[in-house]
Parts: structure tokens; C-alpha cells; sequence
């Protein structure tokens, strides 16, 4: 019986497939998962940024959004029914920056945060807090664990032509919102990554888990960056629980967000066995024991196969929370 379920999760790919993984529980669809079981979220905190003063967690709050039902399902971010007074009035007092999305019920949860902050709570008891409202009544055996406590932001270096050395460094939020993602990332930076520490309960997640599960999540600047806090990679390669991954890529191309961009700024080839290998087998010194690739990436399951992976092609659409439950079965049922 699984009793425990890790996964390492960014933002929307992440909540949307955690969405269905507790579909999936709460139906008993999952091949040996207890009905009472317990999922850790281990999330990507490299997205974070101060904004006007408060401190923003896109992907911590797109989860707790999500699974708390107060997510605007049309845009994927934010709070639902969502009005932009400060937002407006910030920009009448010519207030940078002006293109992050601030809406006013989300502020709330941001000045909550960063009171909680200011007051000397880490980044993990903030989130707890926070949770209380959002999840614990609704999901009351899962828990949302900030991947360190420390700062950690992902940069993106641009091509700009009007600097002295031809390249300018924007925060992955500026990146993301204001360009859209619309200029090739020359190279990504992890600011403070190398020196962060895993969060409280982050490491014990993973070697404490039945199973890890690595989301349809991004490969680069979400589970990347996760992977990425020291200790992290090693306790899921060291852990006795099985290790499977769902490609965010399907028939080479992400279906939503900018996994391509963040890819080709790495080298990896923007394919389902591209990611699966960049992640690689653990028997070959990589994070997974088995990868699912969609339907239309058949094809590659050989050459996944032949590197050590398990790996089977299912349908990989989040479109609704039966089809996503049904992703989650089959990756348990892949590794297990
Ligand atoms: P973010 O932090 O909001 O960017 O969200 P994540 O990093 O958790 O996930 C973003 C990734 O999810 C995107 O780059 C897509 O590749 C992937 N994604 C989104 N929707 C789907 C889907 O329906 N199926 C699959 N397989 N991947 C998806
Ligand atoms: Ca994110």
C-alpha cells in the first residue's frame, strides 16, 4: 500500500497535476494507493520576487490557489473574481513595475506573508500559516513544504543590444510576464541556489515517501530548480521509494508555458526523451526509475527504454481531473 506521495511541483503544470492525483485518491482509482494516503508537495521557490514591498510566491500560491478552489481557472494564477485597485492606483503614482500581475484579493496573502517575514517566520511556517486557510480544510493530509527557506531566484540573461556587453539579466518573472517569454533565453542563473538549504521536512518527503513523482512540472526553472537545492538530488536518488516522472512536453512542444525556451537555453532537446533523459535513470546516475511520455511521443519510448528507464506512452492531456487521475494511475502502475 502506498501511504505517502512526494511531489516535486512548480506552478500550474504542478497544482493541475496534483489536482488530479487527489481526484484520484479520494475515487480510489490508484493502483494500491491507501485512501488515506498523504502527499508531501515539495515547491519550487525560485520563482519568488519582492514586489512593491511584499514578497510574491507565484508557484506556492498557484498550489495553495488551485487546491483550495480559489484559483482564476482561466488565467491559471491569482485569485478568482479577482479586481486590480492597487493595481491601478500604484501605476497612477507611476509606480514600477507595472507589468506584474497584483490583484487585490492576492495581496492579501502577500502582506499576510510578509508581515509573517518581517516578524522573523521562515519562508515554510509563512506557508503553513497560510495553508490553514486554503488547504487544511479541504486537503487535510497534504502538506505544502517551500523547497528551502532561503532566498533563491532564477535570472534569465537576454540579448540587448544597447548594453555595454550586449546582454542584460532580468528576474525569470520579468522574463516570463513582461516579455512573454518572447526573446531567446541566452543562458539561465540560479541566484543563491548553490548555497540554499533544503526547507524543514523537505529531505525527510522524499526519503520518507512510497513514491516520488516528478509533475509534468518545468524540467528547468520548476523541478530543475528543486532538484538543485544541495541535498535534494541526492536524497531522490537515495531514496527506497520508486521514482516516476510525466513529460511536459507532448509531440515536442509544452503545452502551456515556456519549457521550450527554458530547454534550448540549457541544450536539452525540447522532446518527451529529451527531458526524461536530461532527468536520466538512477540506475545511470539520474532521478527517475520510470517516464511517461504521451501517446504521440510513442515513438521515443525505445530509446527511453534503452537508456533504463521504465517508460510507457499514455495519453498526457491534463484536459479535466479524470484524465489527469488517470495520468497519476498510470505512473504508479509503471514503477510499481
Ligand atoms: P509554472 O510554474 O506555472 O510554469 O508551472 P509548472 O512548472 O508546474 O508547469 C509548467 C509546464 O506544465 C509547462 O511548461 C508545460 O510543459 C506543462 N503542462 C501544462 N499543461 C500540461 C498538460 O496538460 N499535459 C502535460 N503533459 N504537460 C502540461
Ligand atoms: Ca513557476
Amino acid at each position: 500500500m502506498l501511504k505517502h506521495i512526494t511531489v516535486l511541483s512548480g506552478g500550474m503544470g504542478g497544482a493541475r497535476f496534483l489536482q488530479g492525483l487527489l481526484h484520484g485518491i479520494a475515487t480510489g482509482v490508484l493502483p494500491g494507493v491507501a485512501p488515506d494516503a498523504q502527499v508531501s508537495v515539495v515547491a519550487n521557490t525560485a520563482d519568488d520576487l519582492w514586489v512593491h514591498g511584499l514578497k510574491v510566491c507565484p508557484d506556492l500560491d498557484t498550489v495553495m490557489y488551485t487546491l483550495g478552489d480559489g484559483i482564476d481557472l482561466e488565467r491559471g494564477w491569482g485569485r478568482r473574481e479577482e479586481t486590480w485597485s492597487v493595481k491601478t492606483e500604484l501605476a497612477a503614482y507611476g509606480v514600477e513595475p507595472t507589468w506584474f500581475g497584483l490583484g487585490d484579493r492576492d495581496v492579501a496573502t502577500h502582506l499576510v506573508r510578509t508581515q509573517m517575514l518581517d516578524a522573523g517566520y521562515p519562508l515554510s511556517a509563512v506557508t503553513e500559516a497560510l495553508c490553514r486557510r486554503w488547504l487544511v480544510p479541504v486537503h487535510p493530509r497534504l502538506r505544502l513544504l517551500p523547497m528551502t527557506d532561503d532566498r533563491v531566484e532564477t535570472h534569465v540573461a537576454i540579448a540587448d543590444p544597447d548594453a555595454p556587453s550586449g546582454r542584460r539579466v532580468v528576474h525569470f518573472q520579468e522574463y516570463w510576464v513582461r516579455l512573454r517569454a518572447s526573446v531567446p533565453a541566452e543562458s539561465v542563473l540560479f541566484v543563491g541556489l548553490d548555497e540554499a538549504t533544503p526547507g524543514p521536512g523537505v529531505l525527510d518527503a522524499i526519503t520518507d515517501a512510497d513514491l516520488v513523482v516528478l509533475p509534468p512540472s518545468n524540467p528547468v526553472v520548476s523541478v530543475g530548480t528543486i532538484l538543485g537545492v544541495p541535498g535534494v538530488r541526492e536524497a531522490v536518488r537515495a531514496t527506497g521509494a520508486p521514482v516516476v516522472g510525466l513529460s511536459p512536453i507532448v509531440g515536442g512542444t509544452h503545452v502551456r508555458g515556456m519549457a521550450e525556451q527554458m530547454l534550448t537555453s540549457i541544450g536539452v532537446q525540447v522532446s518527451a526523451a529529451g527531458v526524461g533523459l536530461h532527468y536520466g535513470a538512477r540506475s545511470q546516475g539520474g532521478v527517475l526509475d520510470g517516464w511517461l511520455v504521451d501517446e504521440r511521443d510513442a515513438a521515443q519510448v525505445e530509446r527511453l527504454t534503452d537508456a533504463g528507464l521504465a517508460c510507457r506512452a499514455v495519453p498526457l492531456m491534463m484536459t479535466d481531473h479524470d484524465a489527469t487521475a488517470a495520468m497519476a494511475a498510470a505512473a504508479i502502475d509503471l514503477v510499481r
